[in-house]
């Protein structure tokens, strides 16, 4: 991409409503990055570097919590006149997400169902939808709903067999709406292969994955042959646990027209001070999920050492370790373990102190949960039972906490919930029998 060597040229590409980046935005007041190319540092540096032009040189982006934005013309015509429509908080936070994302175009709305609302709103009845069958529950709520009042026809699958995925695409499908590593059964799907086939079979297939497992830092799904990425910013990119948000990415021009029709019509993007508060956020993802997934992996040796079946993607045992790491460059703070029995894992969860009994994940928190009972309560028993969910499982969700006191606090839950033993060499799992004795700690 060729920089403009002039301060006319510059002119001219400003004009253009191209950015320095070649990212076709939405004028900011404060841009991410004066410089030519999508990304000029590791991602480390670039999560932080912002260059704000801001009048006062004001070090992070001022929050504009106004509706509305005064015209200087009758007509009106300035770069903001409706928060709805826009707002400099938001696009500034837009366009760093962008350059994050490898985007070049950013979207910011109200949570990450907020986001699969906007582009499940692509499709038209009688579209069809291919998607997995180990899918996160609010996911698998909206497309029920979609199905069952807007004419959609939804197709679950086994996404993690490309050919299953294959045996389904016609000229009819419309969207393939894709999770890796799935949750909490932490499968891995092969974007680029099912990417591949969607679009052989029907060019204008759109290709869509929720990132939200893996966040950007980890894996960039569209540079994989996706057409759009989302995520839920209510998990790592914000990292806290104080806002909602959800974020989509995009490089073709008019599929992100399309979007931001939808946001600015209903009214769902971020808000003001929320998008304060995820650039924030965005700003120390690198150090977290750092932490976050070499204490998971800590974690998740330990729990496979005592005899439990673990599923992550950092264990050698996870099955498709190989193909997760030719898409990720990490394995995330996510994991999950059987117990093999439901009353033993609700008394581990119960006695956990430091680890929190929550939904979510990415949270500078850690966190214990049943996927049946909590997240995943949305997708009733049987078919839960035909998706081969176990009942059982328990999912951890690491957080930045000292890893030896979750390592000691998980030891204390498993050990007065009866799921180890205490011997004179250490712990060892028991048989799972649901009425084994419980030791005290
Ligand atoms: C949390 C989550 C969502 C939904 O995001 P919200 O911000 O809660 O609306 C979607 N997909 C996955 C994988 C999630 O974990």
């Amino acid at each position: 991409m060729a920089s403009p060597s002039t301060p006319a040229q510059a002119a001219k590409k400003a004009l253009s409503r191209v950015d320095l980046d070649g990212h076709a935005l939405p004028p900011s007041p404060a841009p991410s990055s004066p410089h030519p190319g999508p990304r000029r540092y590791a991602l480390a540096t670039e999560l932080v570097y912002t260059d704000s032009k801001d009048q006062y040189g004001a070090s992070s982006i001022p929050i504009y919590q106004s509706a509305t934005f005064k015209q200087t013309s009758s007509n009106g015509g300035n770069e903001y006149d409706y928060t709805r429509s826009g707002n400099p908080t938001r696009t500034h936070l837009e366009r760093h997400l962008a350059k994050i994302m490898n985007a070049t175009r950013c979207l910011a709305v109200g949570s990450g169902m907020g986001a699969l609302d906007v582009i499940t709103r692509l499709l038209k009845p009688g579209d069809e939808v291919i998607t997995g069958d180990d899918l996160y529950g609010g996911t698998n709520r909206l497309l029920t709903y979609l199905k069952n009042n807007q004419g959609v026809v939804v197709h679950h699958v086994d996404t993690t067999n490309v050919d299953a995925v294959k045996e389904v695409i016609t000229e009819k499908t419309a969207m393939v709406l894709l999770e890796t590593p799935t949750n909490p059964l932490i499968k891995i799907v092969d974007v680029a292969s099912i990417a591949r086939a969607s679009h052989e079979a029907n060019s204008k297939a759109l290709v869509v994955v929720d990132n939200t497992m893996l966040s950007p830092m980890l894996c960039n799904p569209l540079d994989l042959g996706a057409d759009i990425s989302y995520e839920s910013g209510t998990k790592y990119l914000s990292g806290h646990h104080d806002i909602m948000a959800g974020v989509i990415a995009v490089n073709d021009a008019e599929i992100g027209d399309k979007m931001y029709f939808t946001i600015n019509a209903t009214g769902c993007g971020l808000s003001p001070n929320d998008s304060f508060l995820l650039m924030r956020g965005v700003k120390t993802l690198a150090i977290r999920m750092e932490k976050q997934q070499t204490s998971a992996q800590r974690i998740a040796e330990f729990l496979e050492s005592h005899g439990f079946k673990v599923r992550y993607p950092g264990l050698r045992s996870h099955p498709q370790y190989d193909l997760h790491w030719s898409m990720a460059r990490g394995a995330g703070a996510v994991l999950s373990f059987e117990t093999g029995d439901v009353a033993l894992s609700e008394r581990i969860v119960e006695a956990a102190r430091l680890w929190g009994i929550s939904v979510s994940f990415g949270c500078v928190n850690s966190l214990i949960s049943m996927p049946c009972r909590m997240s995943h309560a949305s997708i009733d028993a049987k078919t839960r039972a035909e998706r081969q969910m176990p009942e059982d499982i328990i999912r951890l969700c690491v957080g930045i906490e000292d890893v030896d006191d979750l390592i000691d606090d998980l030891t204390r839950a498993l050990v007065q919930a009866g799921a180890v033993t205490l011997t004179i060499d250490g712990f060892h799992a028991n048989e799972a029998n649901g009425g084994s004795s419980t030791p005290s700690a």
